[in-house]
């Protein structure tokens, strides 16, 4: 991956809240790791979700804007948002100054949100309306993007949502951020088995390329032990082993405020030396996100 047109320190890259004049479900973005404009949809404006990672900027003492998930608003915010993108409209608005042109153009159409998208029962309607929106406006290089903690990657849904997104250019990035179970409930702090996360990125994988994301961090001021990062990579190369394909890894840290004092970012130079093990360890590529 050639060096990113999306500048760090821009308002529109700082600030990813989901609140994007009155729209309920739809978000513009100018994302590092999209490369520029990702629509988000937010399927979880109830806030919900299977983990409570210790990093998470979800601010949940907030009232949710809904807590349904309304598929025809969805469809209309969505086409609503692309039209405002194509004008330029977006680019007026202050938070995108700094990056007009690049909110012009469409790069992916995210499922993220406040919660974990998997989670709607009805996950692949809610992919079908990308999918058309993607026609209806012209969009074939526009991604698909499903950003998931993994743990409902088995659900039927999700898995007729999945090959709906394989046939319109779609990408899932999946969560790791530990090796073992004991670390998993220390950073993602789940009642889901961690063996289900594993199970569901291997058989993801396995169906298509998947993007690994991992987030590291410090805990009480200790980055990942040695020992969980070898863990760590040996899940990796498990994955590969047993079939699946992992096109990348997203190395990330902490980029905004967190609800626990003690989870902070690592420095860029730490978060590097880490990418250096997982590549020197599973072959594979890793981009990093200071
Ligand atoms: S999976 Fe995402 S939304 Fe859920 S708690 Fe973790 S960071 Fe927050």
């Amino acid at each position: 991956m050639g060096e990113s047109p999306v500048q760090n320190h821009w308002r529109s890259v700082q600030d990813h809240s989901r609140s994007f004049w009155d729209f309920t479900y739809v978000y513009p973005v100018i994302s590092r790791r999209s490369r520029g404009l990702s629509i988000g949809i937010n399927l979880n404006p109830d806030k919900i979700c299977n983990f409570d990672c210790v990093y998470c900027e979800v601010d949940r003492a907030t009232p949710p804007k809904s807590r349904v998930v309304d598929l025809l608003k969805i469809r209309a915010e969505l086409a609503e948002m692309i039209r405002l993108a194509r004008s330029g409209k977006l680019g007026e608005d202050p938070k995108f100054v700094e990056a007009a042109d690049l909110s012009r153009v469409v790069r992916d159409i995210a499922f993220s949100g406040d919660g974990e998208p998997t989670m709607v029962p009805n996950f692949d309607e809610c992919v079908r309306i990308a999918v058309e929106a993607k026609r209806a406006f012209g969009l074939p290089e526009a991604k698909i993007v499903l950003i998931t903690d993994a743990a409902g990657l088995d659900k039927e849904s999700v898995r007729r949502g999945l090959a709906l997104m394989d046939a319109n250019q779609g990408e899932v990035w999946a969560k790791l951020d530990a090796g073992t179970e004991a670390y998993f409930k220390t950073v993602n702090r789940s009642s889901i088995r961690f063996d289900r996360i594993l199970a569901n990125l291997e058989s993801t994988a396995k169906a298509r390329p998947i993007v690994i994301q991992s987030l590291f961090l410090r805990v009480h001021g200790a980055p990942m032990p040695a020992e969980e990062l070898e863990v760590y990579c040996a899940r990796l190369r498990a994955i590969v082993d047993a079939g699946g394909r992992i096109a990348e890894v997203h190395a990330y840290t902490i980029a905004r405020p967190t609800p626990e004092p003690w989870a902070t970012k690592l420095t860029g130079d730490e978060l590097e030396s880490i990418a250096t093990t997982i590549r020197a360890r599973t072959g594979l590529p890793v981009s990093t996100f200071a």
